[in-house]
């Protein structure tokens, strides 16, 4: 596919937006400590509510990041702060797999109830900890791809409703310019309790809580090896060992070989998003009237909203499963958003940029522990909520001698995580692809 430089703005950077507000940075850095009773690897959303909630326990924490402070996906996500709706898709999503968990149906419906307790945590964090991040509850829309899927989410929508009451409600096609300035889609479905925030603020007032806390924190500090058990751990780093009683892998989409045992268990997946220059005021307010957040129904779903200030979108979606240069993907994202937004023909990409999100074959984010080693991963592209409250809980259950009250603990990863997979997900383009091919035969059979 050819890049059309004529969609890039002169000031255009392949970086994220959100880092003109707050790049990921090395502030605070300090030593790595000889010891340290919690040694935490990773300093996105989960690594620092952890560290956070340990530190404010009494704990000595060490974060440490191989990159700077939340330059993995914490800092690159849409924004988007959701409960809970994303469970049952399984990997790459999909309106019918729900269906497939019919045998965990309770487990489910309790670890729903739960994703709106981390919906609710991260209002009450950012309130706590005077986080200025333009948090918003303005809910969100999923548009429906097909009116098959519109005809799902009327039971999608009661058991939301049933389950974590969570404000969902149908908006059938004749009101959904109510919602979105687009034809689009086939109607969809409201959720009230949902929301948006700055990413990058967001992971800025974490980390300064975690400073403001006495969490050491070190940057450009790579984890090559943990040895020993609960009690004795010798973290091997590439500035030098530390001894740690308790260590939490908090890496996610960006797990390397570290931890061969959750490489295996979770595929990272890249993910791409777009920020177009300033729109005239009333064609962004036609966009999304009510300010919301916006995801859709198929398979390879996009995701997308207005950049605060309310005048600039922020356009989302695997344009490709794989990492791609952010000039041909900001290229396929803009051709996915004029599809959606036909108005937007010529309206210019200011930023483009990626990061990887953990897909688990369960769709279930997972937290657990071998031996005082604990972990948390699996966000499935949705984790501004739910890995900042994973991450807490981890931190609650050390500090709580083993004790947690979350459904998360004890959801065993799948006997057959991914077939034949090792952690090389060379797989992905095939199955981008064959994603692509029946989200788009489905609407062509759904037009017939
Ligand atoms: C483009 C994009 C859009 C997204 N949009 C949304 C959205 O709208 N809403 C939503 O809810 N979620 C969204 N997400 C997902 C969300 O951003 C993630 O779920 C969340 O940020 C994960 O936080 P984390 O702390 O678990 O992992 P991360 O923030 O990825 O942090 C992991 C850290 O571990 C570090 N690390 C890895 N290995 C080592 C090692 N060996 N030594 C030291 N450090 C190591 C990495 O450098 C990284 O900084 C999006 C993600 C992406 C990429």
């Amino acid at each position: 596919m050819k890049i059309d430089r004529a969609l890039f703005h002169p000031d255009y950077k392949p970086e994220p937006f959100w880092w003109e507000a707050a790049r990921p940075g090395t502030q605070y850095s300090g030593d790595l400590p000889d010891r340290v009773e919690i040694f935490i690897v990773g300093s996105g959303y989960s690594g620092l509510s952890a560290a956070l909630e340990l530190a404010r326990g009494g704990r000595a924490v060490t974060v440490v990041d191989e990159l700077a402070f939340g330059e993995g996906a914490s800092t690159r996500s849409g924004g988007g702060v959701s409960a809970g709706v994303n469970i049952g898709k399984g990997i790459a999503g999909g309106p019918g797999q729900a269906k497939q968990s019919g045998a965990h149906k309770k487990l489910i419906e309790s670890l729903m109830s739960e994703s709106l307790a981390a919906f609710d945590f991260v209002g009450t964090l950012v309130e706590r900890e005077g986080i200025e991040c333009h948090f918003e509850r303005r809910g969100r829309f999923i548009g429906a791809y097909t009116p098959e899927h519109f005809e799902g989410m009327r039971k999608k929508a009661e058991d939301l409703n049933r389950v974590i009451k969570i404000g969902a409600r149908l908006v059938p096609r004749s009101e959904q310019r109510g919602e979105i300035g687009s034809d689009f889609y086939h109607g969809g479905m409201v959720i009230e309790r949902a929301g948006k925030l700055h990413p990058s603020l967001f992971h800025k007032g974490l980390l300064d809580a975690c400073h403001r806390a006495g969490v050491t924190l070190c940057a450009h500090t790579k984890v090559e090896r943990i040895d020993g058990t609960l009690g004795h751990f010798t973290v091997k780093t590439t500035k030098g060992d530390c001894l740690a009683e308790q260590v939490i892998v908090a890496t996610n989409g960006y797990t390397g070989d570290l931890s061969p045992d959750l490489r295996k268990r979770i595929v990272p997946i890249s993910s791409q998003i777009i920020t177009t220059e300033e729109l005239p005021e009333e064609l962004a307010l036609e966009l999304i009237p009510n300010g919301r957040t916006i995801s859709e129904s198929p398979r390879i779903t996009s995701y997308y909203r207005l950049l605060p200030g309310d005048r600039r979108v922020m356009y989302g979606g695997r344009a490709r499963f794989e990492n791609v240069h952010p000039d041909f993907s900001a290229t396929l994202l803009h051709r996915m958003m004029t599809d959606r937004w036909p108005q937007l023909k010529g309206v210019r990409i200011t930023n483009s940029w990626s990061g990887f999100v953990a897909m688990t074959a369960d769709a279930i984010p997972h937290m657990g522990q071998e031996d005082g080693l604990h972990f948390c991963t699996g966000c499935n592209g949705s984790g501004v909520a739910m890995m900042t409250y994973l991450g807490n809980q981890i931190a609650r259950r050390i500090l709580q001698d083993g004790h947690c009250d979350s459904a998360y603990i004890g959801v065993d990863f799948p006997k057959v995580p991914v077939p034949f997979y090792s952690g090389n997900p060379w797989f992905l383009p095939i199955v981008g692809n064959y994603y692509r091919y029946l989200d788009r035969k489905e609407r062509r059979r759904s037009r017939l």
